[in-house]
Formats: C-alpha cells, structure tokens, sequence
C-alpha cells in the first residue's frame, strides 16, 4: 500500500504495542511503519502526529505505566443514543493467562463527578443507554481520593433524569458485593443482566488461573443472584484448554454450566500470550483433547440457552430499537433488558426509542414478536 501511495502513513497501537518483543519484531520486519504508540499516551495522539510527519524514521513512543486519567478527549460515537462509558482504567488482579494487567498497567478510577459530567451531556444529546466499562468493575473507586464502591457510583448514576438504561461489564465473581445486588435489585435502571466470567468451573484450575474463587462460592454467588432477582439473565465467559486441564475439569465446567442456567456464554479455546505464567507452564493440553472438550461444552452452552430464552414465549417487554434489521429492512432490532435480541415490523423512525413489544416467537437464541 505504501508502494502504491507513498504519502499513507502507517500508525500502530494498543495492547500488543506495549510488550517489548512485538516492538523489536516491528522494528526488524515492518520498518515501513511510521508511527507506533500503546494504552496510556493516546491522548498525545495529535502531539504524535506532529513528530510523525516531522520526521523521516519510525516515531515511537511507549509509556510503561501511568497513574494518569485525561479526561474530554474528543469521541465519535458510533450511535447517537446508546455509549459506552469508561469508569476505570486497568487492572491489578494477573489471572495466570491474562496480559492485561502488563499492558494496562494498574487500576485506576475515573473520579466519579466527571462520568457523572460525562453521562449527563450524553443524555443532553440523546442518548438513553449506557455501558459502563471496566476490567472489573467491581472493584472501582477503591483508589480515589474519597473511595466510593461501584454500588454507590450506580446509584448516583440512577438519579440522571432522561437515562433510562445503565448496563456494565466486566464483573469479577470475587468482588461481586452484596450491595451491588441489592442495588440491582432495587434499580428501575439498571438492566436485568449480568456478566460474571467463569472462565472454570473446576477449582482446581481456577486456582492455577489465580482467579480467586472456587466452583462451590461461584455457583453460591449465581444462586443468591438468582434469588435475589429472578427474572435476570446471566452470561459468561469460558476457557477450554488451560494448561494441565483434563476432561474431568471440563465435565466440571459442564456441571457448572447446567446448574447456572446461562442465557448465553462466550466459550473460547485458550490461546498462549506471551509473558503470561500460564504461557510458561509446561503442561499444555494438545489441540484435539482441547477441540473435544469445547465441543462438549459448546454443545450444553447452547442447549441451556436455547431453552433459557424461550422462557419467555408470549411475554411482552420493553426493547430499545438500535437498527433496522440487516436481512429484512421491513423489520426493526431491538435489545431487551436482559439483553436478548428481537426482531419486529417497525421502520427507521423508531431507532432510538424504547418500545414495547410482544415475544411471538423464539429462534434458539432470539426473538420474532410485534409492537404492541
Ligand atoms: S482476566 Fe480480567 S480480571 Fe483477570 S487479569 Fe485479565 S483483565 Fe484482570
């Protein structure tokens, strides 16, 4: 691409750009990148920019860690009524196969008046949802200067008149408190939905992915969750193949996939990252016991979250409309509180709005239905 246009300039960042060995390698091979930054100098962007075109040799520029939050940078949002919103940055808790907390760097919380600040002008342009976004958002405010628990953040985020929905992702099992499910509870916001990575169900590799809980407190979190608020949908996440795992570990996960109920789980094969214990461990499991074991387990995800959602054949409920469908423009796609998806007649106008709309008919993992 550069041969052809010798004016386009190549820029890389992010995550990988902050490990060492991913710079020496583009250094050697891809010496026709120009510009290559990570995670906690992006708001230098335009400062970097400036060098890069003053220059004629690859500009770099890597920060190993920052205690730093800039705040107003400028976005471009990709919908006009739902955003994402970043509440901390990092992480401090190294599960054994994560590279987060190396490129990340620690945990640090945005002060709770500037996404306050944040929300309030999102709401002013329209938007009705947001995302609030975080490693483990459990965790947050723990290192502010007048600490506040993520419970406590929800709830003044709760008072913002014209936002209808507060969604939030990712929730560590350990830090999971009582109060936020109280709060969640008791919320008129905040969606029927919860995120809570597994990622094992067996305790003995839980232990070696340094996670900090064991099958029996997770499955005793998810019961007092369920308990608590019936009607929520619960999610995860899950890894095959961590090293030194056996078939009898997956047939834990299994178990603990039947016992929960989840409305959906994001199953994935364990891949080595580099500078990771878990990629130093000598017993990793060959492809084909891996490949079996995530089929197994695929198999049981899909058959209990087929049958989850069809719990609700017939019921009518409210559905944020966020496009119009991509197969049939005819038909509109809304997002339920519990985040499952339906598909109803419905035009352009009604992106954006809340609407309700009866669930007809269930197709595995989602919904035909009608506004009502
Ligand atoms: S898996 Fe999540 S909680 Fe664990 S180290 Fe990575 S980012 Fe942190």
């Amino acid at each position: 691409m550069k041969k052809k246009n010798p004016t386009k300039r190549i820029a890389l960042c992010g995550c990988m750009m902050q490990e060492p060995s991913v710079i020496e390698k583009i250094q050697k091979s891809y010496s026709f990148v120009d510009l290559i930054f990570g995670t906690h100098n992006i708001f230098k962007f335009a400062e970097l920019l400036y060098t890069m075109y003053s220059s004629d040799r690859m500009v770099i520029d890597i920060w190993k860690d920052t205690d730093q939050i800039v705040e107003d940078l400028p976005v471009e949002r990709k919908y006009p009524f739902k955003s994402g919103i970043n509440i901390m940055f990092g992480c401090n808790n190294f599960c054994s196969y994560c590279i987060v907390p190396y490129v990340r760097g620690r945990e640090r919380s945005r002060n709770p008046k500037d996404i306050i600040r944040e929300i309030e002008q999102l709401v002013a342009e329209g938007v009705v949802e947001v995302m609030l976004l975080g490693q483990n958002v459990n965790s947050y405010g723990k290192n502010l200067e007048e600490p506040m628990t993520f419970a406590e953040l929800l709830q003044e985020i709760e008072k913002i008149e014209g936002l209808e929905r507060i969604r939030f992702m990712t929730s560590h099992p350990k830090d999971l408190s009582d109060d936020l499910i109280q709060v969640m509870k008791n919320s008129k916001k905040i969606c029927k939905h919860l995120h809570l990575p597994l990622q094992s169900g067996s305790t003995r590799i839980l232990k070696e992915m340094n996670r900090r809980y064991t099958k029996e407190q997770y499955l005793a979190l998810a019961k007092k969750i369920r308990e608590e608020i019936p009607d929520i949908s619960l999610t995860t996440d899950i890894i095959v193949g961590f090293p030194g795992e056996t078939p009898e570990d997956v047939e834990e996960t299994i178990s603990v996939v039947k016992e929960v109920q989840y409305d959906n789980a994001f199953t994935f094969i364990y891949s080595k990252r580099t500078g990771t214990p878990a990629a130093a461990m000598e017993n990793q499991v060959p492809e084909d016991v891996v490949k079996e074991g995530f089929d197994k387990l695929l198999k049981v995800v899909q058959d209990t979250a087929r049958s989850r959602v069809g719990r609700m054949q017939g019921q009518v409920h409210s559905a944020l409309v966020e496009e119009l469908n991509e197969h049939d423009s005819s038909l509109v796609t809304g997002r339920l509180s519990n985040n499952t998806i339906v598909h109803f007649p419905g035009d352009a106008s009604l992106i954006g709005k809340i609407v309700d709309v009866k669930l007809t008919e269930c197709h595995g993992f989602y919904y035909t239905g009608e506004m009502i």
